[in-house]
């Protein structure tokens, strides 16, 4: 029987090599191939400074943290993503609402987004920070809502989980010119790993030094920035209340060598695509659309089955009992019971829950073999016959 994971990591002997060179140094942590990491990864995505952390999730915490997120503070992204998306503002005691999706895109649409901000001038609750998420890598339309940002005076922060590797308008997504900071997780799932962990680029240096203070503790050993004058070669002070959210070299050599790779991963990822593209346009599906500025970095490759012809749970279950790993992404986040409890409810959030409703996450890894694949399109078109 097969068994097809519907995402996974490709390591390298080239990877493999990297980390045990820095099992063999003498920094597992807090040594140079962190900063190392950092630059490479600034300058794949020509942005002035990366920071990077445990994983994606802190990382977006350190974002908000930046952008001086607190307590009576709003933040908005998609229903359409990973809970962190959202999670990351209420760990700064922030409230959370949504923005619905593109049912194009499935990305937050830029249209619902004006809409809604018309709305919270009206009742004084503009959010401080808008979160749009580049939903299985395709960035969103980040020149709209860059604009919205400057007529209503909200912050930016990109999720690109699902993203690195991607372009927008000819753009490493990543240059941020279109927000204030791009985070990145680098989890087995995603494009390129290091295990667990993730990264901020922003082109704004006091961002990115404040991310670094947090990151370890909110401590300070640069005399410049003490209160009072170093008391000796062992002094450091505690500014703020920070957190241990560092990565380690062991990880950071692995990300290293994986970026090395990332447009391989890409273009292999597109291959498949244009092969799901092609085999399954004769299939009652919906197939994933692209826009004509953006290069997906395929993190996922998503088909709605026509709730007419047949139903997602049937299709998913089928699909699993033939060894095939589909999944879904994703369950809005509004619905589940922590956010319920805020307040959310079924049809807040029509477009996210009509998708979520009818989705299906096919086998989408740059190891996919044609074989494989075949298999997959071959059990799909059974089942939807
Ligand atoms: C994976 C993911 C995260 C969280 O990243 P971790 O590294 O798992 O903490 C956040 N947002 C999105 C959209 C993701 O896919």
């Amino acid at each position: 029987m097969k068994h097809i994971p519907y995402g996974r990591q490709h390591i390298g002997q080239d990877d493999i090599d990297e980390v045990v060179k820095v099992l063999k140094s003498d920094w597992l942590t807090q040594g140079p191939a962190i900063e190392k990491f950092e630059n490479e990864l600034s300058r794949y995505c020509n942005a002035g400074f990366s920071v990077v952390s445990s994983n994606g999730t802190t990382a977006l915490h350190l974002a908000c943290i930046a952008l001086d997120v607190g307590s009576g503070d709003i933040v908005w992204t998609s229903p359409n993503t990973f809970v962190a998306s959202a999670n990351c503002a209420r760990y700064c005691g922030a409230d959370v609402d949504f923005v619905d999706i593109c049912s194009k895109t499935y990305n937050m649409s830029a249209i619902a987004l004006e809409e809604k901000l018309i709305q919270a001038k009206k009742h004084n609750k503009l959010p401080k920070v808008v979160v749009p998420v580049h939903f299985a890598g395709q960035s969103c339309d980040m020149q709209a809502i860059h604009k919205l940002s400057e007529q209503y005076g909200f912050k930016i922060i990109e999720d690109a989980c699902h993203a690195i590797g991607g372009e927008y308008q000819q753009k490493k997504i990543g240059s941020c010119q279109y927000s204030d900071i791009t985070v990145f997780s680098f989890h087995p799932v995603k494009i390129i790993t290091t295990g667990e962990g993730g990264a901020c680029v922003t082109n704004d240096k006091v961002l990115a030094e404040k991310m670094k203070l947090y990151r370890t503790h909110g401590i300070t050993r640069n005399e410049e920035e003490m209160t009072t004058a170093s008391e000796g070669g062992w002094y450091y002070q505690q500014k703020v209340l920070g957190f241990n959210y560092r990565i380690t070299d062991i990880q950071c050599a692995l990300g290293s060598s994986q970026l090395k790779r990332v447009d391989k991963y890409v273009e292999k990822r597109e291959e498949i695509a244009t092969t799901y593209n092609r085999e399954l346009s004769h299939l009652p599906l919906v197939l994933p659309s692209q826009m004509g500025n953006a290069r997906s970095a395929w993190h996922l490759y998503v088909v709605q089955v026509l709730p007419e012809n047949n139903s997602r749970k049937n299709v998913f279950n089928k699909l699993r009992e033939s060894g095939i790993g589909v999944n879904v992404h994703y369950s809005p986040v509004h619905l589940h019971p922590y956010y319920r409890k805020l307040g959310f409810n079924i049809g807040d959030f029509p477009r996210s829950e009509y998708y979520y409703n009818n989705t299906v996450s096919l086998p989408m890894y740059p190891t996919l073999s044609l074989e494989d694949q075949r298999y997959v399109i071959c059990k799909l078109s059974e089942i939807l016959k």
